[in-house]
């Protein structure tokens, strides 16, 4: 079916079946404003579907997508930080307690830090965006992998390490960390079974989520 077709009639199924199951929390969310407790940082990818595969609710997340879901450090240069602002405003103005960086198997950012990008004027944001996975391409390069999929599968997950370190970056960050009035997460979704992994500082490992209990 047409793609646009198919979101015009899954709009009005919404409404007809579904609208009704969130029509008093979203008015409570209307009069009182949205009190996400989670940044939800995670890729583009068509394939990765916060909600669905959370069971996240509306007002549940504050969500922030970008190609490869990295952070940029913080930065005072007057650029247009789209990402850095979304981070400013989660923290600022909503007061989230959590962050969560989520990335994904098959992720095709992480997949091209190890490809040459095309040098021509229509890939030149994309591969200025890209320099954010070079360190977690050179962390990754340090050990060796029995195949491509080991090596991306990698760099994914030292990526998301990075990313959990440029957030600390962070002046608002640094001071609630201190604080201990907010926590930092690293997931790694799996697109071919649902499941996440979750970064464990102590081991230096990823876990499997369901086992994670420090709430
Ligand atoms: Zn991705």
């Amino acid at each position: 079916m047409n793609i646009i077709k198919s979101l015009i009639r899954g709009n009005k199924l919404f409404r007809k079946y579904h609208f009704a199951d969130f029509e008093e929390e979203l008015a409570e969310l209307i009069k009182h404003g949205q009190k996400p407790q989670a940044l939800f940082i995670t890729c583009c990818d068509s394939r990765v579907t916060p909600d669905l595969m959370l069971g996240s609710k509306p007002g549940d997340l504050f969500v922030m997508r970008n190609i490869g879901n990295f952070v940029p450090p913080y930065e005072t240069d007057g650029s247009f930080h789209g990402t850095a602002s979304a981070i400013e405003y989660a923290i600022s103005v909503l007061g989230v307690s959590n962050i969560i960086v989520c990335g994904h198997s098959q992720c095709g950012a992480c997949k091209s830090l190890h490809e040459d990008i095309p040098e021509d004027e229509n890939f030149q944001n994309i591969r200025k965006w890209l320099e954010l996975g070079k360190k977690a391409k050179e962390i990754t390069l340090q050990k060796v992998y029995k195949t491509k999929e080991e090596l991306y599968t990698a760099t994914e997950k030292n990526s998301l390490i990075c990313q959990l370190e440029n957030l600390e970056t962070y002046p608002a960050i640094k001071e609630l960390l201190k604080s201990k009035k907010l926590k930092l997460f690293a997931w790694h979704y799996t697109l071919g079974d649902g499941s996440i992994e979750y970064y464990d500082k102590k081991s230096n490992s990823f876990k499997d989520l369901d086992d994670y209990n420090d709430y």
